[in-house]
């Protein structure tokens, strides 16, 4: 209980909720609470609550968009992020640039709207970029691994 008040305290302006049931969030309806569920908006933040959980020893669990996620009865101790807030998507001539809580579904838009092709297959991926590269998505013979040119982590 303190350790929920002193984050809640060092950073107010973040979207943090306590002992938060992750069954709310994730697509099985799986999921006992999170000690601490943030909504991170920026890099900035991410950095702000990786920062609280490494001086405070917690354990950090990175979420997506939930979608390949069992998530026992249990929970999950000390900080959880889910990063679907974070999900700005730039274009630059033949390149996307994605931050990696944007819908995969989002990415294809934008590669649509400038005329570039290969990703068509990620369309019905209900995942975010980060979740994709993490778990090597691909659908119909297309793989993300071929259409990422690079990360910054
Ligand atoms: C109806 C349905 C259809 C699907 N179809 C396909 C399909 O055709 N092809 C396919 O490949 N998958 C499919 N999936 C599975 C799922 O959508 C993909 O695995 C997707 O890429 C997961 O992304 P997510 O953001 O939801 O990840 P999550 O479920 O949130 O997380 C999955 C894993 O990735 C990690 N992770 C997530 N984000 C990050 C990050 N930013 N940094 C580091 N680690 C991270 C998590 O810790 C976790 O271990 C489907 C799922 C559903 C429910």
């Amino acid at each position: 209980m303190m350790q929920s008040k002193t984050i809640l305290n060092v950073y107010p302006d973040i979207d943090i909720l306590m002992n938060e049931p992750l069954s709310k969030y994730t697509h099985t309806l799986t999921g006992g609470p999170a000690d601490i569920l943030a909504f991170p908006r920026s890099i900035k933040e991410c950095q702000q609550l990786l920062d609280y959980a490494n001086e405070n020893h917690l354990p950090i669990t990175v979420i997506g968009n939930a979608s390949n996620l069992i998530v026992k009865d249990g929970g999950i101790r000390g900080l959880t992020m889910i990063l679907t807030k974070i999900k700005k998507i730039t274009s630059h001539e033949n390149l996307v640039v994605a931050e990696s809580g944007a819908a995969l579904i989002d990415v294809t838009k934008a590669a649509q709207a400038n005329s570039l092709t290969g990703l068509e297959f990620a369309a019905g991926i209900p995942g975010s970029v980060g979740g994709a590269v993490y778990m090597i998505g691909g659908a119909y013979g297309g793989d993300i691994e071929n259409f990422v040119t690079g990360a910054e982590v």
